[in-house]
């Protein structure tokens, strides 16, 4: 995660970036500390997510809780947890609150998923075509093109996959008639992919229009695609 290309990118949110980046430093800290036994006996893709230790994790982010921010969170964290992994909505009650809540959830999944993918050696060309990530099942956001391909990258595990260049992830529609992009003002390199069978959209990087860094900080970097396409009724 680049920060500094963050915080040059968002110059009026600077509080809100640096507690982002002290909780995700503490968690990521901790999480580093954990038993972490490699995945090759998991399951199937969502399987992993499933067999995640979520009270492992509820105990670890208690703990930087209770030395960023005092006190307890007033949340059950074990639940918070399996719903932000599931990519499910929050229960009104509480939730809402909490701006720095999702900080804290997102270190947990996206830092454990990650080392439990590094430790379990997924082959390089694992899940090739596959509309969800090969290691964790979560549909993708984001896709990445170069010359002569595309790959696409999961926020959650940062498993990156190749996929075909004219093709919707999400129902595996690959009529171009059905599939097109729109460009936002202000946004070099990057253009959302939307399909109208689904009603799913991609953001979709041209590694030879823009020097991109990893998806997480590209991701960010990119908030004003998601707003644009969710103004326009994408998913
Ligand atoms: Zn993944
Ligand atoms: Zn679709």
């Amino acid at each position: 995660m680049d920060w500094d290309a963050i915080r040059r990118e968002y110059t009026e949110d600077a509080d809100s970036i640096d507690k982002a980046f002290k909780i995700h430093t503490a968690v990521m800290e901790r999480v580093r500390r954990l038993q972490i036994p490699p995945a090759d006996t998991l399951l199937s893709p969502r399987g992993v997510i499933s067999a995640l230790p979520y009270d492992l994790l509820a105990g670890v982010l208690g703990e930087v809780w209770a030395e960023l921010m005092g006190g307890e969170p007033g949340v059950d964290l074990e639940k918070a947890l399996r719903v932000f992994a599931a990519d499910e909505p929050f229960p009104e009650e509480g939730h809402d609150a909490l701006e720095e809540l999702p900080m804290f959830l997102r270190a947990a999944v996206t830092g454990y998923l990650t080392l439990l993918r590094e430790k379990s050696h997924v082959p390089q060309e694992a899940g090739t075509g596959a509309g969800t990530c090969p290691f964790c099942g979560t549909h993708p956001r984001m896709a990445f093109d170069s010359e002569t391909s595309r790959e696409l990258a999961c926020l959650l595990c940062k498993k990156q996959w190749r996929f075909q260049r004219i093709g919707c992830p999400f129902c595996g529609n690959d009529n171009h008639e059905t599939l097109g992009y729109f460009d936002v003002e202000g946004f070099e390199g990057v253009r959302v992919q939307y399909c109208s069978e689904c009603k799913h959209y991609l953001k979709v990087f041209d590694t030879r229009k823009r020097a991109v860094r990893d998806a997480e900080t590209e991701d960010v970097l990119s908030l004003g695609l998601d707003a644009a396409a969710e103004e326009e009724g994408y998913l």
